[in-house]
């Protein structure tokens, strides 16, 4: 496994791969590996020769008020953890600098145009994130030129904005969805887990009870067992489940089209049940698919 920190480095290790005629597989994270992080890689090793994982915590994804300096980092037990758990062929660790330069003027390509996509749910939760995760994944895409790459369905807004950005670009590049990787209770695993006491860690599972609430009543309202039940009702419900669970607040709790997220008002099509909560001071977020 190769600990590579300079762009000039992993290009060139990537060109001697494209002269052998080998696939490339890419994961980007920000560290602090878990679980969910390792599911990628492993699928990544399944499909392809190469598999490459970035770790980079981007500031520009982070809004002026967020985590970005106490965001957890700890890159000797992640290498640690890839060593012995995946078999990676490169982790590519670049500095702020060697991605950005100066991060005053950090450089742009890619413009996220104003659409239901990024209007709604995290996009309008946190405003420039999407902005700064395009930002970053275009840079990384032009570094390695990935064949595939591999994103976490828990960040299902994020999936959906690479995808068309992908799309917009014509990168030749597969973008792979894999499951959400959960804790024995069902507690979505994210890097921020490490910040919740254990009041609040227990509280924090109510958006996933929400999210599986809400997915139960709209199977049963497709097998005809409920009548008229709007994603409004079954919303107003799950909202107010969350905001009377102690140690929690609600940021947004909604039912949308899972291709392109825009609003629904019956469940006659696929949708993403999405939420996301603060436990404490801790920003979670989760989300179950519905497909018809
Ligand atoms: P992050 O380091 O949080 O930016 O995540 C890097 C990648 O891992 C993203 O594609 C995430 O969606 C994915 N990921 C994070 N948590 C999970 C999880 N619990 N299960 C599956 N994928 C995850």
């Amino acid at each position: 496994m190769h600990l590579i920190e300079k762009i000039s480095d992993c290009k060139n290790f990537i060109n001697r791969y494209r002269k052998d005629r080998k696939s490339i597989g890419f994961v980007p994270t920000m560290g602090f590996l878990h679980k969910g992080h390792l599911s990628l890689a492993r699928r990544a090793r399944a499909e392809n020769d190469i598999v490459i994982v970035s770790i980079f915590v981007n500031p520009t994804q982070f809004g002026p008020n967020e985590d970005f300096e106490k965001y957890p980092r700890n890159l000797k037990k992640d290498l640690d953890l890839l060593r012995k758990e995946e078999e990676v062929d490169i982790v590519f660790v670049p500095s702020v600098e060697e991605m950005y330069g100066s991060l005053e003027s950090p450089t742009t390509s890619y413009r996220l145009q104003a659409m239901s996509l990024v209007d709604c749910l995290c996009g309008k939760s946190r405003p420039g994130h999407f902005e700064g995760v395009c930002q970053v994944v275009e840079k990384l895409f032009n570094i390695i030129k990935p064949d595939k790459a591999y994103f976490g369905q828990k960040d299902y807004q994020q999936c959906l904005v690479i995808r068309k950005m992908v799309e917009d670009l014509k990168l030749p590049i597969k973008i792979v969805i894999c499951p959400t990787v959960r804790e024995k209770d069902g507690l979505a695993m994210s890097s921020r887990n490490v910040y919740l006491n254990e009041e609040e860690r227990r509280a924090a599972l109510v958006l996933y009870r929400m999210v599986k609430d809400a997915e139960e009543q709209i199977k049963d309202h497709r097998r005809g067992g409920r009548s008229a039940a709007l994603t409004k009702d079954v919303i107003e419900y799950c909202k107010k489940e969350i905001q009377n669970q102690s140690f929690v607040t609600l940021d947004y709790f909604e039912i949308r089209d899972a291709e392109d997220l825009s609003e629904v008002n019956k469940f006659d099509r696929p949708v993403v049940i999405a939420g996301a909560i603060r436990a404490g001071e801790t920003r979670l977020i989760d989300n179950v698919l519905v497909l018809c």
